[in-house]
């Protein structure tokens, strides 16, 4: 019996592994990051990401089988409702296959119900893959949306896709309609602009409020279908800050993040794609368990700066939020002293929104020596443990790590801070 048992132990640990090497179709289901790249020349970039979509011009053979050892997944374009010239493909097209002229870029919407066309794609997808890409990113398949007559041959187009390369990725960008017909057959959907946009008229990067009723439809689909949401933001090259908060807002809808310039020519230098855990610290000897819950730590009046810091907690690898944490936080006043009194000055509770965001306030801890200012943390949720740590602030020297530290801002008589947590491994 024991040999048995030992047996199965081994298998069960190593046929994850197996899975992982052989199924990009399991592997995008856990990615935490993706890039859009159309450029060339920066390819060994495109290792700081899990997926990179790109051209299938954009990386040679070399390049491909680098990345590919290096466990990315890499999606290469194809129009399946447009027919671009600039294809070396275009001449197989037939002038009966096409719709009329898409005069933004100057490619044809074309008729998908053609067979023609459905096999000549399925061609093509079929020698991208020979060259070594897990998969294709179907663009243009709205298409089908302003030819409502086309759907049939959409649909049929992206079902033999599917039947001819069974192991491949299948990324739509948007055709949301289609995608929801035929459930299973596609692994995500790609969408642009969910809390950015760059406007054509101004040359201008403009940040927007997430679209309730885009948001609504794409968590519904994914919960129907399983779908891999990938959102897809523009932010100017290093405005850091533009291209944060667009990480963060497609994290707390549990989209997968990208941030790239508005040509997808270059690799944004935005250090954000790693989604690190929050590391633990020590709990030092002045914690009181069961404080109140309470959003202000200290009264109004009380001496020092005042300061509010707020943030998001994660689920580990950032694929979600979580809602009804625990945030049991701890300092010391702006003198440097902890407070033992039955009045809890500042320690306190605050519970995460459905958003996963919380925001407490306070003063500025002091310093006592030999201690940097902190604020320790205790986090608690019942699907992902406790986490204990400390944030620090820029500028105070703590030796810390780079994810429990922060920079302030002043904001009239306030400070303000953003501290996210991620939970688990
Ligand atoms: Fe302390």
């Amino acid at each position: 019996m024991w040999h048995r048992m030992w047996f199965w132990r081994v298998w069960l640990l190593v046929l994850p592994v197996i899975a992982q090497v052989s199924e990009p179709r399991a592997v995008i289901q856990s990615i935490q990051n993706y890039i859009v790249y159309y450029g060339e020349g920066r390819a060994e970039e495109l290792r700081a990401y899990d997926l990179a979509i790109v051209q299938p011009e954009t990386l040679t053979e070399m390049e491909i089988t680098d990345l590919h050892n290096a466990g990315i997944l890499l999606v290469a374009y194809l129009s399946v409702g447009e027919a671009e010239p600039d294809r070396e493909w275009f001449e197989r097209v037939d002038v009966d296959w096409l719709l009329g002229e898409n005069t933004n870029w100057g490619s044809y919407f074309v008729d998908t119900r053609e067979v023609g066309w459905q096999d000549l794609m399925v061609e093509i997808g079929g020698g991208i893959l020979a060259r070594g890409y897990d998969g294709l990113l179907l663009d243009t398949v709205d298409t089908a949306d302003l030819f409502p007559e086309t759907a049939p041959g959409m649909i049929a187009l992206i079902q033999q896709l599917r039947q001819a390369y069974p192991d491949a990725l299948l990324i739509a960008n948007r055709g949301f309609g289609i995608v929801s017909e035929i459930p299973g057959v596609v692994d995500a959907v790609m969408f642009e602009d969910l809390s950015t946009t760059y406007n054509f008229e101004t040359n201008q990067y403009e940040a927007l409020e997430p679209k309730v009723e885009v948001v609504e439809q794409l968590i519904k689909l994914r919960d129907q279908t399983g779908l891999v949401i990938l959102a897809l933001d523009y932010a100017a090259p290093g405005d850091q800050a533009a291209a944060q908060r667009a990480v963060e807002i497609a994290r707390s809808y549990g989209f997968i993040p990208a941030v790239s310039v508005i040509s997808l020519e270059d690799l944004p230098d935005y250090k954000l794609v790693e989604c690190v855990a929050t590391p633990s610290d020590m709990e030092g000897p002045y914690y009181i368990a069961n404080a109140p819950f309470k959003e202000s730590l200290y009264p109004e009046g009380t001496p020092g700066q005042r300061l509010t810091i707020s943030g998001t907690v994660y689920t580990a690898g950032c694929a979600g939020v979580l809602a009804g944490a625990e945030v049991d936080v701890w300092q010391a006043d702006s003198t440097g002293v902890y407070d033992f009194s039955d009045q809890f000055l500042g320690r306190g509770r605050v519970l995460t929104d459905a958003n996963g965001r919380y925001t407490f306030e306070t003063v500025l801890p002091g310093l006592y020596q030999p201690r940097p200012r902190h604020i320790h943390f205790r986090v608690y949720h019942p699907d992902a443990g406790v986490l204990i740590t400390q944030l620090y602030f820029e500028g105070s020297v703590s030796g810390a790590p780079d994810e429990q530290t922060i920079a302030l801002e002043q904001d009239g008589d306030t400070l303000r801070g953003t501290f996210n947590i991620v939970l688990g491994p």
